[in-house]
């Protein structure tokens, strides 16, 4: 029972592989599940004026959601192909995002704030932006889109939870409790609105050198019964599940023992087992 619900292709531009290598690098690596979930277009920046290999164009979106649900059965008995999307959740922007999302037929859409306005937090390109900030200040303004996420009820899945941590900012230690508590808010509304979140695995490849989210974010989700998925965040077909060993190890030591999975936007839990 091996899942993987976090992975890009080719049409984000900053990603290699067709949706159909992806889902056959995954019978290969004896996955029983694949979560398709390429970037939402850009809604609320121009993307010719923007970072560009951001997302993919508008006009491509359809073709994904077709190229995606014929992947689903053309290899059924082989691998259940689970068609998602990583929706960006941008402050201000809810009515356009959820006209995208209620457009298409979901298995799963995956919340995730990479944007604090016109900032991709997530981008390499733009880690300039940190110089002359108040790091706790970011991170306020980071979690509390997480929270409003959550709440929007748009997603089923909240995406690398703190992925803010990406380049190794990290607020004062001075302030540890008080991050600690933004995260616990942050927590809170996703538990609220009943919806899951994943063990996002890339970061063990990032600067930072750690999952999104930490362990410790990850004990709090526990607690509260929070359901827990797992995703590689692959952009590369070879990169797929890359580190899920370590992630269902982890989540297995916290007392795992279920994973959410989606199929039509209805969440079914599955036994986690760390040997097949
Ligand atoms: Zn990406
Ligand atoms: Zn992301």
């Amino acid at each position: 029972m091996l899942i993987d619900y976090h992975t890009h292709h080719a049409r984000c531009g900053h990603a290699v592989g067709s949706l159909e290598q992806y889902v056959q690098r995954g019978i290969e690596i004896g996955l029983t599940q694949i979560g398709l979930s390429d970037h939402m277009p850009l809604l609320h920046v121009d993307p010719a004026t923007y970072y560009p290999e951001m997302a993919m164009p508008m006009e491509e979106l359809p073709r994904y959601v077709e190229e995606a649900f014929a992947l689903k059965e053309k290899y059924r008995g082989q691998i259940d192909v689970r068609v998602g999307l990583e929706g960006d959740y941008i402050e201000g922007w809810e009515e356009q995002i959820s006209s995208i999302i209620r457009e298409y037929p979901w298995d799963y859409v995956i919340g995730s704030v990479h944007f604090l306005g016109e900032w991709d937090i997530s981008d390499f390109r733009q880690v300039h932006n940190w110089e002359g900030q108040d790091v706790f200040a970011v991170y306020e303004r980071y979690y509390d889109a997480v929270a409003k996420a959550a709440r929007t009820g748009l997603y089923d899945i909240m995406g690398h939870l703190d992925v803010i941590k990406r380049f190794g900012n990290r607020p004062d230690p001075g302030r540890e409790e008080e991050t600690i508590e933004l995260e616990r808010r942050a927590l809170s509304a996703v538990k609220a609105a009943g919806i899951a979140m994943e063990l996002n695995a890339s970061g063990l490849s990032k600067p930072v050198a750690e999952m999104f989210p930490s362990r410790r974010i990850l004990e709090t989700a526990v607690q509260m019964g929070i359901p827990l998925t797992v995703g590689s965040d692959a952009h590369d077909p070879l990169k797929l599940s890359e580190h899920l060993d370590k992630a269902r190890t982890l989540l297995y030591e916290l007392g795992v023992r279920e994973l959410a999975t989606f199929e039509g936007r209805r969440r079914t839990m599955i036994p986690l087992l760390l040997t097949e």
